[in-house]
């Protein structure tokens, strides 16, 4: 059994004070025993964030790092930076970063391995484009993604690693991907995991779904199979909503 995992990426969204809010609205309204949760706020908001949740088993991510431990790279963060925080997980070639700020297979590739080498869990984002999808390129898309971006990274490592599959048409875009286009992917990287790695680190692996999820559409989702919990972002910024997602993911998984 895997265990389910709801994470929240912030964004450059809230002020400190709303951080905190919606981190203590969070802590107050779940339990972390049969599901993860975790939030991803603004690097600026991380401590406050982190006093927010301490002792609760939430996990705090940042949304980016650099691969370098220090030096002249004005702007960045080193993975030893967040783990000194309090952070234990950073979130690694989301779309946005692809596609807004350039980022590479090879680069988020050098990302992975320096975070997973510090001591930082990794959710790593998948996924095609519109084009890409409607070229029939999604799995290839995806191959490349977890090939690249996993590239070095040993079997030990992958028990700290997620992989959040999100197409980037569904992103903050409100159109989701159906539950069966979601799972077709997510069928298709867990065998390509097994083929890296092997059969157990692929059947341990979480895979989450990421696209517009709310708290309408998050029951049938996560009801899928091969989708292991969520990354939420526009739905994960209100208490009401982003717990609303945990509870619908906890029963989809809940035993039968
Ligand atoms: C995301 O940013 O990872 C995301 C999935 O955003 P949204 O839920 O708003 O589509």
């Amino acid at each position: 059994m895997r265990k389910p995992y709801v994470a929240g990426n912030w964004k450059m969204n809230l002020s400190r004070t709303e951080a905190a809010a919606l981190a203590t609205g969070i802590v107050q309204g779940i339990n972390c025993d049969d599901i993860d949760i975790g939030v991803a706020p603004p690097s600026v908001y991380l401590s406050a964030v982190i006093d927010a949740v301490e002792g609760t088993g939430v996990h705090v991510a940042a949304q980016n790092c650099h691969f370098e431990p220090k030096g002249a790279f004005t702007g960045e963060l080193s993975p030893a930076m967040l783990l000194d925080v309090g952070c234990d997980t950073v979130i690694i070639g989301h779309s946005e970063r692809r596609h807004i700020f350039g980022e590479t297979d090879d680069l988020i590739n050098k990302k992975v391995k320096a975070a997973l080498a510090a001591g930082l869990k990794v959710i790593l984002c998948i996924g095609e484009t519109l084009d890409e999808r409607e070229a029939g390129q999604t799995n290839d898309v995806c191959r490349r993604h977890i090939g690249e971006g996993l590239n070095g990274v040993t079997a030990e490592q992958m028990a700290d690693v997620v992989i959040a599959y999100e197409p980037v048409w569904a992103i903050g875009t409100g159109r989701t991907a159906t539950p069966e286009q979601a799972q077709e992917v997510h069928a298709f990287v867990r065998p390509l995991v097994a083929s890296t790695f092997n059969t157990d680190i692929a059947a341990a692996l979480r895979i989450q779904y990421g696209g517009s999820v709310n708290a309408e559409n998050a029951l049938d989702l996560m009801s899928q199979p091969d989708i292991d919990g969520a990354l939420v972002g526009g739905a994960s910024l209100k208490v009401e909503s982003f717990l609303k997602i945990i509870e619908e993911t906890r029963k989809a998984k809940a035993p039968a």
